[in-house]
């Protein structure tokens, strides 16, 4: 994921609460050839999570005889010996339970090819959970009436559905507006309405144990979902000289460390004469080993390579921006480190401001700040202060390419908009992201200290 995403209480809450009946469901249907509601009933209420609500649940399995009824019994009456099944559920739990404890080690994926029946049926079991409750995002109630209230525990139990779900994300994550996995697509709108796909981090296909499970699910946008990632698993690797499956930690975890953005830097190289805009590959800050979590982002959701096909929408919005920058403050044009000054806010603002909020954003700053160390460095090669602002206008009149105003710098208003000293933060931590590509190396203190 490029962005942070956090884990709202209630769908932890929620999901595991899912999880746990679900493990105890096939862990019930393996150890009994036949089911009956009743036994079911009163076996989940002698279970300290479900006590008091097992009639209750058990009769909402039996309420739905196709999608979890039928599953179920097929898996009981499968004539495979009690003891493999048992051992594959308990293997399912264990999996389970150390994604929402402490991710690490290896996940067995399942194989459709390869699968035993019973295997397939749980498999079946599992996912209409999801498919039952979940899939359809902003569905009205009447159709998609989520999990009703008596599944869960905890005190203050609600029904819980895909809105739920979409609802609480946002609350938890209230400046985030564009697609975690991307930032390419606006999945949320600042009114408050919330309609996007939710994701399945590891593909429910492989990992049917996963399919509700908290810390594998994510709103994403149609193009991640449907289009880009479908069903490719992070988990497995692409470059086989390392090996054909990743461990757990090897890979970004949903929910429990900060996004790519923090870690990583982009290489760009803005145009110059008749070469357009290069957006290459996302690099790990020195120091930091997460070249396989990059590798997985890469294969699972194309990105950077995304942006790299995007940069005729990405480039246009940063050289706008520069000139309405010029245009609304004013700045003589023979105060060329006033000039600097000026990009570097705009940096700075692009980044912090617009980080999740507009499409892009982070493909921008670091194309921004390309550009104006290229800028800079026109400025230190003339010493005069005139002919230094000079070349640098010069050589942003071939930035900003055909139809910009000319005389934008002398038509800017009288008012002085830029005030440097209130500025002068951003403006020093925008200059050491810009170190930040100069010495090849990452971003640093910068986000830290205005993550706020
Ligand atoms: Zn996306």
């Amino acid at each position: 994921m490029i962005h942070n995403v956090h884990l709202p209480a209630l769908t932890r809450e929620r999901l595991t609460d899912v999880v746990v009946l679900q493990i105890w469901l096939l862990f019930y249907a393996a150890s009994n050839s036949t089911l009956a509601q009743i036994d079911c009933g009163d076996r989940l209420n002698r279970c300290h999570r479900f006590r008091g609500r097992g009639d209750k649940i058990a009769r909402w399995i039996w309420q739905a005889p196709e999608s979890r009824l039928k599953p179920l019994q097929d898996f009981a009456q499968d004539s495979t010996p009690i003891i493999d099944k048992r051992k594959w559920v308990k293997q399912l739990a264990c999996e389970a339970f150390r994604l929402l404890k402490k991710p690490n080690g290896t996940l067995e994926a399942l194989d459709n090819q390869t699968r035993t029946p019973w295997q397939k049926v749980a498999s079946d079991f599992l996912i209409g959970f999801y498919e039952n409750v979940l899939r359809e995002a902003g569905s009205p109630r009447k159709r998609n009436p989520g999990f009703p209230a008596y599944i869960f525990s905890g005190k203050n139990p609600s029904s819980f559905g895909a809105q739920d779900f979409l609802t609480a994300f946002q609350a938890a994550n209230p400046t985030l507006f564009i697609c975690p996995a991307c930032d390419e697509s606006k999945y949320s709108t600042k009114a408050g309405s919330i309609k996007t796909d939710i994701d399945h981090y590891l593909p429910k296909s492989k990992y049917p144990h996963l399919a509700c499970h908290p810390y594998n699910l994510v709103p994403s946008c149609p193009a991640c979902n449907q289009r880009i990632k479908k069903t490719s698993d992070p988990l497995t690797c692409q470059k086989t000289s390392l090996g054909t499956r990743r461990k757990l930690e090897d890979i970004f975890c949903l929910y429990r460390e900060s996004g790519l953005w923090n870690k990583t830097y982009l290489e760009v190289s803005p145009k110059s004469q008749n070469i357009s805009t290069q957006i290459g590959s996302l690099k790990a800050k020195r120091g930091l080993n997460i070249g396989d979590r990059i590798d997985a982002l890469q294969e699972t959701y194309r990105i950077p390579e995304r942006w790299s096909e995007q940069v005729n929408e990405i480039e246009p919005y940063v050289y706008r921006k520069i000139e309405a920058l010029l245009n609304a403050f004013d700045v003589s044009a023979d105060d060329s480190q006033m000039l600097l000054d000026c990009f570097d806010y705009s940096l700075s603002t692009d980044y912090i401001e617009e980080r999740g909020q507009n499409p892009y954003s982070i493909a921008r700053a670091w194309l921004l700040a390309a550009l104006i160390n290229e800028a800079e460095e026109v400025l230190q090669t003339s010493s005069i202060s005139q002919v230094k602002s000079s070349a640098l206008l010069k050589e942003l009149q071939i930035r900003l390419g055909n139809g910009t105003n000319e005389n934008f710098l002398q038509e800017s208003s009288t008012s002085n908009l830029f005030n440097k000293d209130k500025a002068r933060s951003r403006i020093e931590n925008a200059r050491q992201v810009r170190r930040i590509i100069k010495n090849n190396g990452y971003i640093d203190t910068f986000m830290e200290s205005n993550n706020k």
